[in-house]
């Protein structure tokens, strides 16, 4: 059944998708996706909610940025953007101020009013009150770069939330630097492109797997059927590293998400399309309110939808964020080192496959780098 296709590929998220549209409409070959979710589009997946007809992005708010020329130019082709610029917000007890941390933060958080040229010896002072010589773990060094006050209201908690670790037993390694501003910018990002795809990320997916040379089929683990693929079978896969030798040697340590979906009867619950809660007693890190994404659009004026995000340990079913370290860093070599030897007709990539935390531009950029290297060569 299987045997007509040239290419077999593992996952429809960017990753693959790029690469299955590249292979059909720039080879002329056919390819097969395999994708074991009831949908294409991977963690980009993007919705209508029944209830609100607003759009939303089923695992977490997801913007898109990027300074690579190539990349959007590519992307360019199946989509125009709006023109949402990304801003985040953080709730701490009960006050909302602006993240990352900026001089508008540090002001409203003192209630003072520092001048940028100000800010250095304002922080060295609270600094001097706790620091550490050497930093032993994240708190300690997150302590010696913005103070004990700061590092309590904002990255304490939700760090504890987020990774479910207490940031004592975090390295120090991981935050050699905290995204903090002395003056009043509020962009999250810089990217010199920026927005929300003007039809959704979904059909972004619907026009890259258009191609007549491209077979979907949904609703299919790969693992499930591999032994009906040929050994020689080229395969593209974007799937967990570690399960494609079945977790020999243990699996990668991975953060996962779950997200509660609600409709309430306001306009605008909470004025932006992602606040963060920082207090560690509030168990949802953040909440996601989508209709802010699409300001072009006309949704509801008497309801919104509004979205609370919940961090856990993953199970091996639905793995997020890679956590990384040494342990994570010297299993993943391990599998790559193995695959590498015996499965010769395997290319792996993408956030599962390369165990890496990547933005959307980043996967575009791989996929396309590995389509004309490896695949078109
Ligand atoms: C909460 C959250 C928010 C994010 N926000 C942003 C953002 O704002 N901006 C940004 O640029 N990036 C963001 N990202 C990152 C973005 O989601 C990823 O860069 C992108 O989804 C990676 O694409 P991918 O193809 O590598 O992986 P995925 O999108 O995960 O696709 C892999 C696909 O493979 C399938 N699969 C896995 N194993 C198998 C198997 N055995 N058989 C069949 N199918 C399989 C999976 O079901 C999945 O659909 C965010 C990520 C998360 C988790």
């Amino acid at each position: 059944m299987y045997k007509s296709f040239d290419y077999v590929l593992v996952g429809a998220g960017f990753f693959c998708s790029v690469i299955a549209e590249r292979i059909a409409n720039d080879m002329n070959k056919k390819v097969l996706i395999i994708e074991k979710r009831n949908h294409i589009g991977g963690n980009c997946y993007s919705e209508i909610d029944n209830k609100t007809r607003i759009e939303y992005h089923k695992y977490g708010t997801h913007i898109f940025h990027t300074s690579d020329k190539e990349v959007w130019g590519y992307l360019l082709k199946f989509t125009s953007f709006n023109s949402y610029y990304h801003q985040v917000l953080t709730v701490y007890n009960g006050q909302v101020y602006q993240m990352p941390i900026n001089l508008e933060t540090i002001n409203s958080f003192y209630k003072i009013n520092l001048k940028p040229y100000e800010v250095d010896a304002f922080l060295k002072k609270e600094i001097e009150t706790e620091s550490y010589d050497e930093p032993k773990n994240f708190e300690e060094q997150a302590i010696n770069i913005i103070g004990r006050p700061l590092y309590d209201a904002f990255i304490k908690g939700y760090t504890k939330k987020q990774w479910g670790r207490d940031p004592k037993e975090l390295p120090a390694h991981i935050i050699k630097r905290l995204p903090f501003r002395k003056n009043y910018s509020e962009s999250y990002f810089f990217d010199t492109y920026q927005g929300i795809p003007t039809d959704g990320y979904t059909e972004i997916f619907n026009k890259l797997l258009a191609s007549k040379n491209i077979m979907l089929k949904l609703d299919t683990d790969f693992h499930q059927i591999r032994d009906q693929f040929s050994s020689g079978t080229k395969i593209i896969y974007s799937g967990s590293i570690d399960s494609l030798l079945d977790y020999k040697y243990g699996a990668l340590d991975y953060r996962t998400l779950s997200f509660e979906k609600e409709v309430v009867e306001y306009e605008d619950y909470q004025g932006t399309s992602v606040m963060n809660y920082a207090n560690q007693d509030i168990p949802y890190t953040r909440i996601h309110e989508p209709k802010h994404l699409h300001p072009e659009r006309d949704y509801p004026s008497d309801k919104t939808l509004i979205i609370k995000e919940f961090s856990a340990e993953a199970n091996r079913e639905d793995p997020y964020y890679p956590i990384g370290g040494e342990k994570n860093r010297l299993l993943y070599n391990k599998y790559l080192k193995e695959i590498k030897k015996t499965c010769p007709n395997f290319i792996v990539g993408g956030r599962l496959g390369d165990y890496k935390y990547y933005d959307m531009h980043h996967v575009i950029r791989e996929a396309l780098n590995v389509y004309s290297k490896d695949i078109r060569g």
